[in-house]
């Protein structure tokens, strides 16, 4: 037998984790799929439509004419357009050779970790960090090093901690703010405070993950890539997903030093010669467009975050914090670890994840994939309804276990 048979599938894939947050929410499907009335809380993914003047933008790109390959980077038009709101909305100064449009922020992230990494580099995550970040650094032979930060803390890491952690191997950090899973924003004294550590390291870059930036309950966002002592560092990732609810759409960008988004369309170009002609001619065009339904999205996001956190800490053991961004809470549920309802053992957050879906069928995401261990995502991007519902069902099943 030939080594190909024995091993059909390459050592990358065998080897890579299938994301959680997307087993998660199959495997509560597949349990709804059985009958069972369940509550998913599982996916980072707005519940809301894309708005009617977005969609009616790409159908009239669609009449248009715009159903044929784009340049590899994207739309002249669109790039222009997030040239302009990175100027407007971030104080960015991106020229549209600078920008590069992808199918969603996740091929953005891959894109750049693949054109900057070679193994054995490090790369510093702010843990939490978003599940995908460790599996694309992994993916691409670069070795992950978590900087933990607890509820404690408000799962921000400080400037010393980033600095204990970088060696003479580090090349590049990722974080996002608002950050996916933990909601937590980071301020501008403190993006400075480790802009400040990072400034004399010439050869790390940043990426700084801003997909959330509008569903910021704080008033205000802010980019490290204002911060001038890294500025010229900094890779700043964006995209329709979760401001204007266009998961579907795949559409993300960044803006790049422009040797790094050369690379990037140029990989881009072997991989997917880009994103859809329609969807971007209508993301040109939401760029522009009134930000009244983002707005109204935000505002109920706050006010099930508000419902939400009242409701969780009312169940023993559940250490909650308040989330200034995004749509997940991020409760420290380690008290029950070394728990049982007399059968199922609770050893970690996988585990305690499992005992929801079974026990009170509600899906949630454990905080291992996270990088937090002791830590349990709950996305509140669900009617206040079910969410009320979720957290009964919740406080009944962890009622059971000592
Ligand atoms: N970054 C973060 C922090 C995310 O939560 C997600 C997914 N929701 C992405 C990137 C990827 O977004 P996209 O759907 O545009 O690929
Ligand atoms: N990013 C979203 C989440 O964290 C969507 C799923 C995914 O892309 O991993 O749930």
């Amino acid at each position: 037998m030939s080594l190909s048979t024995a091993r059909p599938l390459s050592e990358l894939v065998a080897n890579m984790s299938e994301s959680a947050t997307i087993k998660m929410a199959q495997l509560s499907r597949d349990l709804k799929g059985k009958g069972f009335d369940v509550i998913s809380l599982t996916l980072g993914e707005p519940d809301f439509d894309t708005p009617d003047h977005i969609k009616e933008a790409a159908k009239q790109a669609l009449d248009d004419g715009y159903t044929k390959y784009t340049p590899v980077p994207g739309l002249v038009e669109l790039r222009e357009a997030i040239s302009r709101k990175f100027k407007r909305d971030n104080g960015l100064d991106y020229g549209s050779d600078q920008i590069v449009v992808s199918n969603g922020a996740k091929q953005t992230i891959a894109n750049v970790c693949l054109s900057l990494l070679d193994k054995g580099d490090e790369v510093i995550l702010f843990a939490p960090y978003w599940v995908s970040y460790s599996a694309i650094v992994k993916m691409a032979g670069a070795v992950p090093v978590p900087v933990p930060a607890g509820v404690g803390q408000d799962f921000k890491v400080t400037a010393e901690q980033v600095k204990a952690a970088i060696t003479e191997r580090t090349k590049l950090v990722i974080f996002s703010s608002p950050c996916n899973p933990s909601g937590s924003v980071y301020s501008l004294k403190r993006l400075e405070e480790i802009a400040a550590v990072l400034a004399p390291h010439k050869n790390i870059f940043i990426i700084s993950d801003e997909i959330y930036e509008y569903i910021n309950f704080t008033g205000k966002h802010v980019s490290i890539g204002t911060v001038a002592s890294v500025k010229d560092r900094v890779i700043t990732v964006n995209g329709f997903a979760k401001g204007f609810a266009m998961t579907g759409w795949r559409l993300g960008y960044m803006g790049a030093p422009q040797f790094l988004a050369k690379a990037c369309a140029k990989l881009q170009g072997q991989f997917t010669s880009g994103a859809n002609a329609f969807g971007q001619k209508a993301a040109a065009y939401a760029l522009d467009a009134d930000m009244a339904p983002t707005r109204k999205m935000r505002d109920e996001f706050l006010r099930r975050r508000d419902i939400v956190i009242g409701l969780l800490s009312e169940i023993r053991g559940f250490k909650v914090n308040k989330p200034e961004g995004a749509f997940y809470i991020f409760p420290d549920i380690s008290y029950y670890f070394g728990k049982s309802d007399g059968t199922a053992a609770i050893r970690n957050s996988s585990d305690f994840c499992e005992y929801l879906l079974e026990n009170a069928h509600v899906g949630t995401v454990g905080g291992d994939a996270f990088g937090s261990p002791d830590c349990l995502r709950i996305s509140y991007a669900a009617s206040e309804k079910q969410l009320r519902e979720a957290v009964k069902r919740i406080k009944t099943a962890v009622e059971k276990l000592k």
